[in-house]
């Protein structure tokens, strides 16, 4: 089981098969992979425990429903790992509250029943055969909270929300990792075989693997060892509300017209609506802030097509609402860099998740671990850095 501990300085290694950099649920899933490949591997994180920056910040929502066929590929290998969490990670009924209610994308678009229609369509020969389509008739019949303008809808009960911590945590004791908190990466050593150790706080470690799982600090991390990559900081923030009022049966609902989200949580319900903000690119933090109004805002977006919202923002009450907030990491096109960092052998990415870092990190995490360990190669790799080199840019929109 994976030792989670601030370190008296004996307890720093002198050298690790691989040092993972990040204890989010990124690198945790990171780590997980790689003591499962047999690796001796070391975690590093910053703070004082794990799951504590933009993880916990999330919307925890997970889905299959993409428009690109590598997305569905890498989240419906992602979800999987998710339902059958406890076998994966040897520890029998360890429960990560996955909440498999649904997902239901929306749309009051003239347009929307045929654009719905025809991704449905990818999305079944994409092997992902249970996504329905719903006019919008029959998304009334089935969520009776939705507005009279809704013309169309996209359903998949698989997908849903889980608890991040729990999922970051498992990660790390199904481990055999040692992982160090308080615990911070400032530079790497390099020789003239590419990486040859980490630097940190507490001294140095030695080891011919690093994997940079550090959030938004994962650019910051990649120029230390020369590396630039394309990457933007965005922060985006949620509310959580309290409120009888909220379905507790209803699945995680987005306005594909405008992006506004929800689903349940215990007692109320969790929400966002990044367009209401103008967000301008900013530097990585440490604490993100918020704003007072954004869950006005975010309810002001949900309202427009789950109704009951419109009741909530009559009654509830300052004491009712929590907000809190983190940073996307957004590469060109949307979708993360799983790569190695060529310029620096051994050196590797596990980042730039766009939004999708939650859903993302189980599949992404196993397959920079088969990198490393020879058995994926380059052109079998959709999220290698050098596409944006390669290939042209194209950009799923950003929507949890
Ligand atoms: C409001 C919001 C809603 C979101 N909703 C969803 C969602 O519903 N579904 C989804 O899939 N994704 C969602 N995301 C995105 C998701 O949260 C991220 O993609 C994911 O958490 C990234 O995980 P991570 O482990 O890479 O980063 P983090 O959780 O940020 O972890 C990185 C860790 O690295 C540590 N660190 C940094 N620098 C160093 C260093 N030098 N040395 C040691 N440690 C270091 C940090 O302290 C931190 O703990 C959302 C994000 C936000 C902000």
């Amino acid at each position: 089981m994976g030792k989670i501990k601030i370190p008296e300085p004996a307890d720093i290694p002198a050298a690790a098969d691989i040092v993972v950099i990040g204890g989010g649920i990124v690198g945790c899933a990171t780590a997980f992979w790689a003591s499962q490949a047999g690796l001796a591997t070391v975690l590093l994180e910053k703070r004082e425990a794990l799951c504590i920056l933009t993880t916990p910040a999330s919307a925890e929502a997970v889905r299959c429903q993409f428009d690109e066929r590598e997305n569905v590929e890498m989240m419906k290998a992602s979800l999987d790992i998710f339902e059958h969490f406890d076998e994966i990670i040897g520890i029998p009924g360890y429960n990560i509250d996955f909440h498999q209610q649904g997902y239901l994308f929306i749309t009051s678009n003239d347009n929307g029943p045929q654009t719905l229609q025809d991704r449905v369509r990818r999305q079944h020969t994409w092997s992902l055969p249970d996504v329905e389509y719903l006019d919008g008739e029959e998304a009334r019949h089935r969520f009776p909270y939705l507005a009279p303008i809704v013309t169309a809808a996209t359903f998949r009960q698989r997908d849903g929300w889980l608890s991040t911590q729990k999922v970051t945590y498992g990660f790390a004791k199904g481990s055999t990792a040692r992982i160090f908190l308080k615990t911070e990466a400032t530079g790497f050593i390099i020789d003239k075989l590419g990486i040859s150790g980490v630097q940190t706080n507490r001294g140095p470690i030695h080891t011919r693997f690093v994997v940079i799982a550090a959030g938004p600090f994962s650019g910051k991390l990649a120029e230390l060892a020369g590396v630039k990559l394309p990457l933007t900081i965005e922060r985006r923030q949620k509310a959580i509300i309290r409120s009888p009022l909220v379905p507790q049966n209803a699945p995680m609902t987005i306005d594909l017209d405008t992006g506004a989200y929800w689903h349940p949580e215990p007692g109320g319900g969790i929400l966002g609506w990044a367009e209401a903000v103008e967000e301008k690119p900013s530097e990585p933090l440490d604490f993100v802030p918020t704003d007072m109004e954004y869950p006005t805002l975010a309810i002001k977006g949900c309202s427009r097509l789950s109704q009951f919202w419109k009741k909530i923002t009559e009654t509830f009450k300052r004491e009712d609402v929590v907000a809190s907030a983190g940073q996307y990491t957004i590469t060109p096109d949307a979708k993360p860099i799983l790569s190695p960092l060529i310029e620096v052998p051994g050196l590797f990415f596990n980042g730039g998740y766009s939004g999708h870092g939650i859903m993302g990190a189980p599949e992404g995490s196993r397959r920079i671990v088969e990198m490393i360990m020879g058995r994926l190669q380059a052109e079998d790799n959709p999220f290698r850095r050098e596409r944006f080199v390669d290939m042209g840019v194209k950009k799923e929109r950003l929507m949890i």
